[in-house]
């Protein structure tokens, strides 16, 4: 009976300082990273209460949090549908997970990623021969651009690159059709899932993906805990990503053995209560799949419309105005910085967005070469989550419009109390 209501999200709104007063912050930082669910923060809570090492030893504690360890790795598993030989990797973020797909290719692996991506997904690959793709103007585009890199670049090993949604835009990819085209010309793909896979159903089979990349702290767990899964021959052929303890079978004068499995890339003691919390994120995200994207679909499509329908704010996509996507927006406001944008709505209004590049350069400076972009050389993103309410909705676009029409109340500077005038 709970498909259809929200999971909660940490319980007490929180209260933030604004020119006026205190007001209910309203986080529009979702895509950035994303509140804990009250079904992680109990889920932490137990596993704090006792804990051991992982894997070393019949000690009862450390028994328990093995297990715990290994039940949290199948229940990511499930999340991500991953196939049988497929392996399930902790890492510490997106990024760790990128660099350390990217120390396991075999040494003639042909990189292909469009200069679109997050820099997590577009700047590992430096020891590898990287072919970058433009930034397409339409689906239609980015499916020539691809099946045309892959056809002038042959050789035995190849890899796309894919973002699942762009962190700037919002924007789904077309994942399986990309996918469809790597795979008949002999290429293995990874899936960015760090904007995705806290909106859609993320399946490795389903997708026709290789491997998938994703973040605890953007699914609504804490941060320090990320995921690398997918097919097992590469990782189990590479050496250890961290050398030293829990990665060996066996220690001599001679020689040392290495793990094979995700314990060979896993070495140390592992962040079992992140791992604990991610899985607690994955099980009610799963659970409330359904209601978690008509939630988003719902404010995302206000979002975006009430922000067209602003006098001198222009909105942004890599594909077309009403493709398919997440719920965040970027947008400018004509005549006013976007770090002033954000100064002011947090100063002014207690709304907490993002400004600047979104550590994904390349894709905001095309977005921004636009005629009608006043010139701006960074953008503010608004991002929707499980904390988003309408009554925020309606705030932001309210604070908005106010901007367009008459700048900001003050100008601002960054001091240790937060923005001030
Ligand atoms: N890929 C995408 C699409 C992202 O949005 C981000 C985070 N902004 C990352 C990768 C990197 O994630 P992390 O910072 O957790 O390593």
């Amino acid at each position: 009976g709970e498909v259809g209501t929200l999971p909660s999200v940490v319980s007490e709104s929180l209260l933030v300082p604004t020119l006026d007063g205190a007001v209910d912050y309203a986080n529009f930082d979702h895509a950035a990273s994303t509140p804990a669910l009250v079904s992680v923060k109990k889920a932490v809570d137990t596993a704090l209460r006792t804990y051991s090492s992982v894997h070393r030893g019949n000690g009862w504690a450390s028994r328990v949090t093995s297990a715990w360890y290994e039940q949290a790795r199948a229940e990511v598993r499930s999340f991500v549908g991953a196939r049988e030989g497929d392996e399930v990797v902790f890492t510490r973020n997106s990024t760790d997970s990128f660099n350390l797909l990217a120390r396991c290719l075999p040494r003639d692996t042909q990189v292909f990623v469009f200069e679109t991506e997050h820099h997590a997904a577009l700047l590992p690959w430096s020891a590898r021969r990287t072919h970058r793709l433009p930034v397409p103007g339409s689906v239609g585009d980015a499916k020539v651009l691809l099946r045309a890199a892959l056809r002038d670049h042959r050789g035995r090993n190849k890899l796309v690159v894919l973002a699942g949604a762009s962190n700037v835009t919002g924007e789904i990819w077309p994942i399986r059709e990309l996918a469809a085209i790597a795979r008949k010309a002999g290429a293995r793909v990874v899936l960015d899932a760090a904007q995705y896979a806290p909106h859609r159903r993320v399946d490795l089979d389903d997708l026709g993906v290789d491997y998938v990349v994703l973040s605890g702290h953007k699914l609504y767990a804490p941060f320090g805990t990320g995921v690398l899964a997918g097919r097992a021959d590469w990782l189990d052929a590479a050496a250890p990503y961290l050398a030293g303890g829990g990665a060996t079978k066996s220690v001599t004068s001679r020689g040392v053995v290495w793990q094979e499995g995700a314990a060979r890339h896993e070495g140390g003691s592992p962040n079992v209560i992140g791992a604990i919390a991610l899985a607690a994120a994955c099980h009610a995200l799963r659970t409330h799949a359904e209601a978690v994207e008509e939630h988003e679909r719902t404010l995302g499509r206000r979002l975006l419309d009430g922000l067209d329908a602003i006098d001198g704010v222009q909105t942004y996509s890599l594909f077309t105005p009403d493709h398919e996507r997440v719920a965040v927006a970027t947008f400018t406001v004509d005549g006013v910085d976007s770090s002033l944008v954000s100064a002011a709505l947090s100063a002014e209004h207690g709304i907490g967005v993002r400004d600047g590049k979104f550590c994904a350069h390349l894709c905001v400076d095309a977005l921004l070469d636009d005629p009608y972009a006043a010139a701006s050389t960074t953008a503010v993103r608004a991002s929707v989550g499980l904390a988003t309410t309408a009554e925020h909705v309606e705030r932001l676009l309210a604070a908005v419009a106010e901007l367009a029409e008459h700048g900001p109340r003050a100008e601002y500077v960054h001091g240790s109390q937060g923005w001030l005038p």
